[in-house]
């Protein structure tokens, strides 16, 4: 089979048929476009059919690809995880901006948030935890794969770190309410619900994070929350519940309310 039938026997969009071609074939996408009428090796061709047919039932081209690209860098992903998306670029933005010699990341999956925040800034001690195995099995590997130093701990939000405290704890909690419609659609539905979903109203993992964190937070320590779009004024009292000072929401790209924070008192 050459290149253009290949392509042509998908049945996916024409980009994506092309960029899961690269992958099973190795040749690049430019060389694809420019060279339709070239033979594919028998190998390729299958494997290329078998990531066709993934994406025709819906998998994620991420899952399928096996890989995201998150703050720069790139990611090994599986349906353990939650796939990094743009908007969790913020979080590593406000992170960074703050200069922490500490961080604490709850919830880590793929390693994504942590690994970001290692990478810009390199002389910062990072502790990453997810209560998923597999998730941590997957973080370690991306660790590995860009030479940088994370502290993986296997357990559930602050059971791993106990009597630790650090200059900044994020998370990318689950915060999708039970029963939203958007689970049935696209790549959410290919993955862990137990990394978007909390609760009837999908607050749950940031009570619980909101109420706890001042525990593990240095004098003058901040804690940075994304969210869901329209949960900021509650996030916002929680935090300010937990124990927080200059509370504040910031706006992602499109201007919707996507994290909130809190600092501590310096005492
Ligand atoms: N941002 C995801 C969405 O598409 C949810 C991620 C999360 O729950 N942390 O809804």
């Amino acid at each position: 089979m050459n290149v253009a039938a290949a392509l042509a026997s998908a049945r996916i969009e024409p980009r994506e048929a092309r960029l899961l071609l690269a992958e099973a074939s190795g040749y690049s996408e430019a060389s694809i476009l420019a060279h339709p009428e070239r033979e594919l090796p028998e190998t390729a061709a299958a494997r290329f059919g078998a990531m066709a047919a993934r994406r025709r039932a819906g998998e994620p081209m991420a899952y399928v690809v096996g890989r995201r690209e998150f703050y720069g860098l790139a990611f090994e992903v599986s349906p353990a995880v939650l796939i990094p998306r743009p908007e969790t670029e913020l979080l590593v933005d406000l992170a960074l901006e703050r200069r922490p010699r500490t961080v604490l990341d709850l919830g880590t999956g793929c390693g994504a948030i942590a690994l970001a925040i290692k990478h810009g800034l390199p002389q910062a001690r990072v502790v990453a935890a997810d209560r998923s195995a597999a998730a941590l099995a997957l973080a370690r590997g991306n660790a590995a794969a860009h030479s940088l130093e994370i502290d993986f701990r296997l357990g559930e939000w602050f059971a791993p770190v106990a009597r630790e405290r650090f200059e900044l704890i994020v998370a990318n909690p689950p915060y999708v309410a039970e029963g939203d419609p958007h689970l049935a659609q696209g790549d959410l539905r290919f993955e862990p619900r137990e990394a978007l979903v909390a609760g009837p109203d999908g607050l749950a993992a940031i009570r619980k994070i909101a109420r706890h964190a001042a525990a593990f937070l240095m004098p003058g320590g901040w804690l940075l929350l994304e969210h869901g779009m329209g949960q900021d004024e509650a996030v916002r009292e929680l935090l300010v519940a937990g124990g927080f000072d200059s509370v504040s929401a910031w706006p992602d790209l499109a201007g919707i309310a996507r994290v909130c924070g809190g600092r501590i008192k310096s005492e």
